[in-house]
């Protein structure tokens, strides 16, 4: 499909947010907002879960889009930050939280609503248990911690040894261009480290 030019679109006022006066999200009738509300009510549906009105989500956004849970600053679009993204929460308890995306996939990975027992900035590690801090984790929706993670590579090593290194082995035969960077970037990075000592 042919874009239509902007000659013979309706004037700039018409193409407001059918929500409110906000501009319009790209080819959307919504802006950013709205349709990131919209977003989350066609999700809901998909997923089976409580639909939330647009009343509801309008009076529920945290104040300046601080995520209750972790209190970073939240975005409205997937683009600018998917971790921060503001995403519905649906409770196991039956209510509806707008917190960011990596408290929710948190929230997921914990039984029941016992994420909302953990001091913020907090992940419980799935495997050993422990209550961590996020940076302990590989990922912002870290689940399983560093230690465990390091763990389970020496038990998969053990198990066969030399598996580890076959399969980098593979890897640089098949990525000769990865690995050209890889080392040109270290070579680059030595230069430097030379020149300054
Ligand atoms: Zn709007
Ligand atoms: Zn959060
Ligand atoms: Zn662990």
């Amino acid at each position: 499909m042919s874009e239509t030019p902007d000659s013979v679109l309706p004037p700039a006022e018409e193409r407001k947010c059918c929500k409110c006066c906000d501009p319009r999200y790209k080819n959307r009738p919504y802006c950013v907002r709205h349709y990131r509300f919209d977003q989350m009510r066609v999700n809901s549906k998909h997923r089976g879960k409580l639909v939330p009105s647009h009343e509801w989500l309008e009076a529920n956004v945290p104040a300046g889009m601080v995520c209750p849970c972790c209190t970073r600053q939240m975005n409205w679009l997937v683009s600018d930050s998917r971790s921060t993204t503001i995403s519905i929460q649906h409770d196991h308890d039956g209510g509806m939280r707008l917190i960011c995306y990596s408290c929710n996939v948190r929230h997921a990975s914990m039984p029941e609503d016992s994420f909302y027992a953990l001091p913020p900035g907090m992940s419980k590690c799935k495997c050993c248990g422990e209550v961590k801090a996020q940076d302990e984790f590989f990922t912002t929706a870290g689940r399983r911690c560093r230690i465990c993670n390091r763990d389970t590579f020496r038990a998969w090593e053990a198990a066969s040894p030399g598996r580890d290194a076959a399969r980098k082995a593979a890897w640089r035969a098949s990525n000769p261009e990865k690995v050209a960077e890889i080392n040109a970037a270290r070579r680059a990075r030595r230069k430097l480290q030379a020149e300054l000592s």
